[in-house]
């Protein structure tokens, strides 16, 4: 028995036990074309939560559609603004 440490889906931070899971995940990640997402990476800004379950990270609500709630979401394209402006 060698290491055992879980890994973390770059995008969401889902966690995964093996790193065969995390590679099948992160090409489907739901989170990786987002571009809040893709910002706050390439602003090395760090996601410290789960994010792949949850409702809008942004305004804490439920979504229906993500991608058409993401068009409309307040938060997100304040949130987004700022990070743009860092
Ligand atoms: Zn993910
Ligand atoms: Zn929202």
């Amino acid at each position: 028995m060698s290491t055992s440490t879980s890994v973390f889906c770059l995008f969401c931070k889902k966690e995964f036990i093996s790193d065969k899971f995390l590679q099948m995940h992160m090409n489907r990640c739901k989170w990786r074309k987002d571009s809040v997402r893709n910002l706050e990476l390439e602003l090395e800004v760090d996601v410290n939560e789960d994010i792949s379950t949850h409702g809008c990270r942004f305004c804490g609500k439920n979504w229906i559609n993500r991608e058409e709630h993401f068009k409309i979401c307040y938060q997100r394209q304040e949130y987004k603004k700022k990070l743009e402006n860092t």
